[in-house]
């Protein structure tokens, strides 16, 4: 194994919709880090892993001995120590994904012992209403980020807004409409972009993020005018809903938080 050795094991593996999974993993024989919600870590797999049926095969063979590494963010509380929770979607001719769709309870992973990353709560001041914008799994950091600092974000107004294809790619639908249920000033606004091939009507916010957020309608969406006075905004996922809602709120006042500067849009690409 080329002095690595697995040192986790996959403990749940739940199927959300077709190439989108859940997957719970504990450390074997260690004790999870310490993390910060809204950090990643990162997860591998010798080349020599199967790759899950109906996924493309690779340009070439990979080094079946050399270990495949890929960052992940953590979806699951910071709280919680038992295990730690991804939200993946598989890339047919990636190199990891496909080998990571094809594990099962019980089988061994690689998991980083480190937790990192700056895409945190820690740089918002308190009392700030707060806007989490993802498309598809960039979601996952926002589901750690709410299980573990809901409970203490009564004070100001915090809005998630999930972006999909379709309505059963919307992972963690029903955790996130039962918080806005119990936490009154928690909203959850589900978008489809591809409404066209629902089965059945769907009566939610259609199309894409950036459009949604310059329409009249965003207010009402999500219970309250999101100012760059009062607002931080968070954006994570696919590059090209970030770099639209980069220039979108760049237009209208809200700056980059980076290593060096404060500012009040975080982000985190995942590719
Ligand atoms: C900080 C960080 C956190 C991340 N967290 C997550 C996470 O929580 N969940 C997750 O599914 N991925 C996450 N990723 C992406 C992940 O690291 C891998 O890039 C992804 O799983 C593809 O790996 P692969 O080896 O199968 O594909 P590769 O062979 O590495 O192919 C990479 C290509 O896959 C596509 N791709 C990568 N990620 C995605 C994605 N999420 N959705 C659609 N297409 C994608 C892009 O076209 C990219 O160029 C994260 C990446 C970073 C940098």
């Amino acid at each position: 194994m080329a002095g690595v050795e697995y040192n986790a094991v996959v403990t749940q593996k739940l199927d959300v919709a077709s190439g989108l999974m859940i997957l719970r993993i504990a450390a074997k024989g260690w004790q999870l880090p310490a993390f910060k919600a809204g950090q990643y870590t990162v997860l591998g797999l010798l080349g020599l892993a199967p790759r899950a049926a109906l996924t493309d095969p690779e340009d070439s063979p990979a080094d079946p001995n050399k270990l495949i590494r890929r960052a992940y963010s953590v979806a699951s509380s910071s709280v919680e120590n038992e295990y730690i929770e991804f939200f993946i979607t598989l890339v047919r001719s990636g190199a990891l994904t496909p080998r990571l769709f094809a594990l099962k309870p019980g089988d061994p992973i690689w998991l980083s012992p480190k937790m990192v990353g700056m895409f945190t709560m820690d740089r918002v001041p308190p009392n700030q209403n707060i806007v989490l914008i993802a498309t598809g799994t960039g979601l996952a950091p926002y589901m750690s980020m709410l299980r573990t600092h809901l409970p203490e974000m009564q004070n100001a107004n915090v809005a998630v807004i999930h972006g999909a294809r379709h309505s059963w790619d919307l992972g963690y639908r029903a955790e996130l409409a039962t918080m806005q249920r119990l936490v009154p000033r928690f909203a959850y606004l589900p978008i489809v972009s591809k409404p066209e091939e629902e089965p059945f009507p769907w009566k939610g916010y259609t199309g894409f993020i950036n459009d949604l957020w310059d329409s009249p309608d965003i207010e009402k969406a999500i219970g309250f005018k999101p100012t760059p006075e009062h607002t931080h905004v968070f954006l994570c996922g696919n590059p090209l809903m970030i770099e639209a809602m980069l220039k979108t709120l760049g237009g209208q006042g809200w700056t980059e938080q980076t290593p060096q500067t404060p500012g009040n849009i975080h982000l985190e690409k995942f590719w």
